[in-house]
């Protein structure tokens, strides 16, 4: 699903983000990525994302190498990608059901096309019935899962999750995470970012850890986790 060789990102103006990063995340697989605020987690996301190139190295991304994408083919691959934030970047004035529904929206489908998915997704994420509400009336939790259901509508076979229960309490977070899974028996690779160790422990999943922008620990040789 993930393939890096040799990654590095610098930014303009910074020192390295990203140091000669290899990994490979295999199609369905589930994992996390750690390590202290600053090692690189969001960068490494955003260079999956296409939202960041990288500065050396290879990226693969079922089967393209997307490390020098330009133009017209971004959007297309970013249509295969479910991005989650912390902060889940919600419109305040729309309704739950037009937030989920708007990439479908910005893709030009249908209403009738658009509400009947916007519906299914709202469905798979627990929140039947909540369609018509607006975001400020739904619970720290319930805001997480619409932005959950918004980056599942077009049927990514990858989900990015950037900090998903930063904001949120441990037992909400234990409830997203178990979100992340269903989806990821579904037939969904996720990748899911996150410094809160506790949480992992949890969950027993491959760990991936960075530190200061080296992979430290990949979690396929029996480290420890630790950074
Ligand atoms: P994390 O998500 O693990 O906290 P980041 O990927 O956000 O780490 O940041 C890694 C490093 O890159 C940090 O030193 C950060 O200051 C730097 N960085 C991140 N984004 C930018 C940017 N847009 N411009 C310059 N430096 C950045
Ligand atoms: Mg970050």
């Amino acid at each position: 699903m993930i393939l890096f060789e040799g990654v590095s990102k610098v930014y303009a103006d910074s020192q390295t983000a990203l140091s000669q990063v290899d990994f490979h995340l295999k199609q369905k697989e589930m994992a996390f990525l750690t390590g202290h605020s600053g090692s690189g987690k969001s960068t490494l996301l955003k260079l999956v994302s296409l939202m960041e190139r990288p500065t050396t190295g290879r990226i693969i991304l079922n089967g393209n190498d997307i490390s020098h994408l330009k133009g017209n083919d971004i959007p297309y691959l970013r249509r295969h990608i479910g991005m989650i934030f912390q902060d889940h970047r919600l419109l305040m004035n729309r309704t739950v059901l037009e937030n989920v529904g708007l990439p479908l929206l910005i893709e030009g489908y249908n209403r009738h096309e658009i509400k009947k998915r916007s519906l299914a997704a709202l469905d798979k994420v627990g929140l039947t019935g909540k369609g018509n509400s607006f975001p400020i009336n739904l619970s720290g939790g319930e805001q997480q899962r619409v932005g959950i259901a918004r980056a599942i509508i077009n049927k990514p076979p990858l989900l990015l999750a950037d900090e998903p229960t930063g904001n949120l309490d441990p037992k909400l977070s234990v409830e997203i995470l178990n979100l992340f899974e269903s989806l990821n028996q579904s037939g969904m690779s996720v990748l899911i970012a996150t410094h809160d160790l506790g949480l992992i422990a949890k969950m027993r999943y491959r760990t991936l850890t960075l530190r200061e922008g080296e992979m430290i620990d990949d979690g396929l040789l029996g480290g420890r986790n630790e950074y």
